[in-house]
């Protein structure tokens, strides 16, 4: 496992900096001005910072797209430095790119988005006060390009900004008036006030098991102790790990029932839903989504090779120019061809498999959606299942 490299509020933060040679990283000198956030909307089990520190340090796929920091339940990865310019906001050479930090929360189905939006909202406290950036220039995606990002905060911007400002009046070391409510303050008067022994032998077990590393019972390790025992009470433990397809949601729209168990409604995924599901034929339709719906509550996939199986990943090593895609449902022959890959260009490009709708022809997620490309024993795709 990797070291973080300082903490933010109890959370650690590890950086894996890009280097301003990757294709997807512009890295123009830069004084920020504003933080930006955002949402990963990658749903998908796993998608979590580290995941995204790996995207991005494979020049994410060959996609013009960098940014600052990826923020998840438990962690925070750096992927560039303040003073360097990313990719993010949409707005090419504008304000939004050339003079704001980008963070991406994660909304992965396997995290706790609540929590993830709390370390973003820490990282941000941090950041407004290093960089002296004050709260009205923190800013949505929307804000630079009319992008539905972040799709999850914004219909409650307000609260979110909110917050960022109130809970950094309860994380400060040294209040400047007495406060009305002590627990917030003190580990000692927050652990006494929970029936805990707040002796320094106690504070000591408790840091072990909380992570609190080096604790030396300083103001700054006292608080890191308290953020982390806070955070833990605010998350109930039939919370951590929440199981599959339970909801409170009794309705028929399928759209709702997916948000209510936090995964993607989109179209494509409904689609793949009702593949793993066994639904055929599916179309869309009232008829079709009730079916899925159904299915999905009772529980049962189809088979145990659903889509969420590993399908392995295809390598178009460095040598190669040129790497012909598909669209989805053409025939796979050179006519068909309507985009080029650049393999050689990002030093080779690994992709996940997807799908294997034909022989020798893999779908794989690039920058202009899903494509098919083939992958057959006369070309040199190194296929790895
Ligand atoms: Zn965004």
């Amino acid at each position: 496992m990797s070291k973080s490299a300082f903490y933010v509020e109890g959370i650690p933060v590890y950086q894996r900096f890009m280097s301003p040679s990757q294709s997807n990283f512009p890295a123009h000198p830069m004084k920020p001005e504003y933080i930006t956030v955002h949402e990963t909307d990658n749903y998908s089990s796993g998608a979590d910072a580290e995941a995204h520190a790996v995207y991005l340090l494979n020049s994410a796929w060959g996609r013009k797209a960098s940014w600052h920091f990826t923020v998840d339940d438990t962690c925070i990865y750096q992927h560039a430095r303040v003073n360097q310019s990313t990719w993010a906001a949409g707005d090419g050479s504008g304000p939004g790119n050339r003079k704001s930090i980008h963070i991406e929360i994660c909304v992965n189905s396997d995290g706790d988005f609540r929590k993830a939006t709390r370390n973003a909202q820490a990282l941000i406290r941090y950041l407004m006060k290093r960089q002296g950036i004050p709260l009205k220039n923190v800013k949505p995606h929307k804000h630079w390009s009319g992008k539905n990002c972040p799709r999850t905060l914004l219909p409650g911007w307000g609260g979110f900004i909110k917050e960022i400002e109130s809970s950094a009046e309860v994380v400060q070391v040294a209040p400047p008036k007495k406060p009305k409510n002590h627990t917030n303050y003190s580990i000692v008067d927050y652990l006494k006030s929970r029936g805990i022994d707040s002796s320094k032998a106690n504070r000591a077990k408790l840091a072990k098991e909380y992570g609190v590393k080096n604790y030396d019972y300083t103001a700054a390790k006292n608080l890191e102790l308290l953020r982390r025992m806070q955070l833990a009470e605010e998350q109930p433990e039939s919370k951590k790990n929440p199981k599959p397809n339970v909801t409170e949601y009794k309705g028929n729209s399928i759209v709702d029932y997916l948000i209510s168990i936090g995964q993607d409604p989109s179209k494509e995924n409904r689609k793949k839903l009702a593949k793993e599901y066994g639904v055929a034929n599916y179309d869309f339709s009232a008829a079709k989504n009730l079916e899925l719906l159904r299915a999905m509550r009772s529980g049962k996939k189809k088979t145990s090779s659903g889509s969420k199986q590993k399908k392995g990943t295809v390598h178009l090593p460095k040598h190669v120019d040129f790497w012909g895609t598909y669209k989805l449902g053409v025939l796979p022959v050179k006519k068909n061809i309507d985009w080029y890959l650049r393999p050689s260009r990002y030093g080779g490009l690994t992709y996940e498999i997807l799908d294997e709708p034909y022989p020798n022809v893999v779908t794989i997620q690039t920058s202009r959606g899903k494509r098919n490309i083939y992958v057959g024993p006369d070309t040199s795709a190194i296929v790895k299942k």
